[in-house]
């Protein structure tokens, strides 16, 4: 059994944790898993499952109680994301609304828009996206586009988003924009927007190599008025916010590649067992002996890694250089383990039915998005060489101070 080979994990041990885990699984297997199939086929998931996970405390678990949270610290939403993760559930985005959007609020927002919308978030009646990517540009988020500018009690907001989790079903997101635009002091702000205002368009969801039940779509912005009370943090640090709460976001990805690694070993495990050729168990080979006992020592070494940094977040402790280790490596590792696994279903490894060919093709975007793995390696090597950037920062800006 895999459970009694990998070390007992001491951040998921409290009975408050073993009962949550027990209410997800029921969760998960009872309400979620049952629906996959039809979300797969409508490209989305259901609004009454975003409504029943509210219900359950099991949106922003740990925001605090007097906005509608579960007043939980960071370990029980980071068990919930293992837990969709081990079953392969990548179709409601609650870990993006829960674990990125509402923290964004709760640390940068104003009491007006804390009591605006978190306790909404907590209920799943409104549900939530991030807006950062545009069709130019994605991993250099200083180059975005989309522009809003000052108008005195309101912005005006033109551009546009894509690949935005949650778009098409989102209420709300937050949006990141050029205030000052075409000015030397151009700078990044976060907004609040609303999707039902004036302007405000969703692209359809886009068709996915995996995902298939999670809605990813474009947001288009033509002359949206956003009133200045919408605008997130101050003007001009949205850079610097998306930065720091970027870790967060890639935590959320190495947690989630420890569930589907699990889940795709636990599912493998099973199979080879009862599967037979030569008159033998799939797992009566060395082969696939050797394989399953790699991938385990792979999955127990990026666990306990991962678990320290879980640990590290829930006390506000954890750097960005080991938020960027952890989730390249583990959706790398993840990657690796669900195509092993899969080799080992033979032909029905293949076939959408089966738990492993959708953990497949679901797992394939851990290493794009959230910053890609290449970009992860760029943040640990800014640390390798930290006074070498600083040098090189400065001698860039005496320059555009002489042009
Ligand atoms: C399913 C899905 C959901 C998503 N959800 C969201 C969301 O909710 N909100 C949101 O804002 N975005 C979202 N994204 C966007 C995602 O974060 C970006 O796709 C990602 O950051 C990469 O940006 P890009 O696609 O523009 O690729 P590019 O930036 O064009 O990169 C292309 C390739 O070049 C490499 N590259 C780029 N720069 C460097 C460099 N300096 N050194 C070495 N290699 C480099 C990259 O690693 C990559 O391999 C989502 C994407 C997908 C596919």
């Amino acid at each position: 059994m895999l459970q009694d080979v990998l070390i007992k994990r001491e951040i998921y041990a409290s009975e408050e944790h073993q009962m949550m885990q027990q209410m997800i699984r029921d969760f998960i297997k009872n309400e979620v898993a049952p629906q996959m199939e039809q979300w797969e086929k409508d490209g989305m998931v259901s609004r009454a499952i975003w409504e029943r996970a509210g219900e359950l405390g099991l949106l922003c678990i740990d925001m605090p109680e007097a906005y509608g949270g579960a007043g939980l610290d960071f370990s029980f939403s980071a068990l919930f994301m293992e837990e969709l993760g081990r079953k392969g559930i990548s179709g409601p985005g609650f870990s993006l609304h829960s674990d990125i959007v509402a923290p964004y609020i709760l640390k940068y927002g104003t009491e007006a828009q804390k009591k605006k919308y978190l306790p909404l978030m907590a209920t799943g009646e409104m549900i939530t996206a991030i807006g950062m990517t545009e069709p130019d540009c994605g991993s250099d988020l200083q180059a975005l586009r989309t522009t809003a500018v000052d108008k005195g009690d309101h912005y005006l907001v033109n551009g546009q988003k894509t690949f935005i989790t949650n778009g098409y079903m989102s209420d709300m997101s937050i949006v990141a924009v050029k205030t000052n635009p075409g000015t030397p002091q151009e700078g990044i702000s976060l907004l609040i927007m609303e999707s039902a205002w004036d302007g405000f368009e969703k692209g359809v969801p886009f068709k996915k190599i995996g995902m298939k039940a999670q809605d990813t779509c474009e947001l288009f912005f033509d002359d949206v008025k956003v009133p200045k009370e919408n605008l997130l943090g101050q003007e001009g640090m949205g850079f610097k916010m998306m930065m720091t709460e970027l870790a967060r976001e890639r935590m959320s990805v190495a947690i989630s590649a420890i569930g589907g690694a699990k889940g795709a070993l636990e599912d493998t495990i099973e199979y080879t067992t009862t599967r037979r050729a030569f008159k033998s168990p799939i797992a009566g080979f060395q082969n696939t002996q050797f394989k399953l006992a790699e991938c385990a020592t792979q999955l127990q070494i990026h666990q306990t890694f991962v678990d320290r940094c879980v640990a590290l977040l829930a006390e506000h402790k954890l750097t960005p250089e080991s938020a960027s280790m952890a989730k390249y490596s583990a959706s790398d590792m993840h990657g690796k383990v669900v195509d092993e696994c899969l080799q080992l279903f033979g032909g029905y490894g293949y076939m959408w039915e089966y738990p492993i060919a959708r953990m497949y093709a679901d797992n394939r975007v851990a290493r794009i998005y959230a910053g890609t793995n290449e970009i992860m390696k760029l943040l640990i090597a800014r640390g390798l060489f930290k006074e070498m950037f600083q040098e090189m920062k400065a001698r860039a800006k005496q320059k555009m101070q002489k042009a």
